[in-house]
């Protein structure tokens, strides 16, 4: 799933940095396209036991490739997130609800972020609490569920100023662009569906 995701997140470079052009520096594609690839030739190249080791190891690829604001945010949404998966030996609802809570309290203790703020913390909190609800669904539907609360999470930053980072100087001119670091928020749990979709297709139809 993991090297899915970071697939399509390098195929995405060029829509998060015409994002990040509107009401940053133009970099946020080209920071998670090369962190994500990084990602990936970690984890192609190695085997894990838990998926707290894989977390980690992403999180770990991405704090150290990225640079940026996002580099250290990404980072510790999945550095952060891995800490509650240290024997989990499968990905469930209820792995992807602690992934994402224990991520959230990494992120927002590091970056100080509220809801509101026009950060990637307006996709993933709203895609937290839900993943509370949906810890008992079937993975593909808690997924697409989460993604959908991340999505909404993500438009409404269209209608913040931005309080913190390099959108911070815009003020006003912030408004009516969503954030970059919410559309990779988004990106992220939404490619992870795609890929569990795509699996309990195949599944069906053997
Ligand atoms: P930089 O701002 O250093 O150019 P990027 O462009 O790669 O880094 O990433 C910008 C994104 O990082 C923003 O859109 C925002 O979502 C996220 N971000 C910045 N600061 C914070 C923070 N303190 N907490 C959460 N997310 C943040
Ligand atoms: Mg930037």
């Amino acid at each position: 799933m993991l090297i899915h995701v970071s697939r399509r997140m390098e195929e995405s470079k060029d829509l998060l940095s015409e994002a990040d052009r509107a009401i940053g520096d133009g970099d946020h594609g080209i920071g998670m396209a090369r962190g994500f690839e990084a990602v990936r030739r970690k984890l192609e190249g190695g085997a894990f036991t838990s998926a707290g080791e894989l977390g980690k190891s992403t999180g770990m690829a991405l704090l150290t490739s990225v640079g940026g604001a996002s580099g250290a945010i990404f980072g510790t949404l999945f550095q952060g997130g891995a800490s509650e998966l240290e024997d989990q030996q499968s990905f469930t609802s209820d792995t992807l609800s602690r992934l994402l809570l224990s991520g959230l309290a990494a992120v927002t203790a590091r970056g100080k972020a509220k809801v509101g703020d026009k950060t990637m913390v307006d996709a993933l909190e709203p895609a937290a609490l839900r993943s509370i609800e949906t810890r008992r669904a079937f993975l593909g539907e808690a997924l697409a569920s989460v993604t959908e609360a991340a999505r909404l999470g993500m438009e409404k930053t269209k209608e913040m100023r931005a309080a913190l980072g390099k959108a911070r100087t815009l003020g006003e001119r912030s408004l009516g662009h969503v954030d970059p670091g919410a559309v990779s928020m988004y990106l992220i749990l939404k490619f992870m569906t795609e890929y569990v979709t795509q699996l309990e297709r195949e599944e069906d139809t053997v």
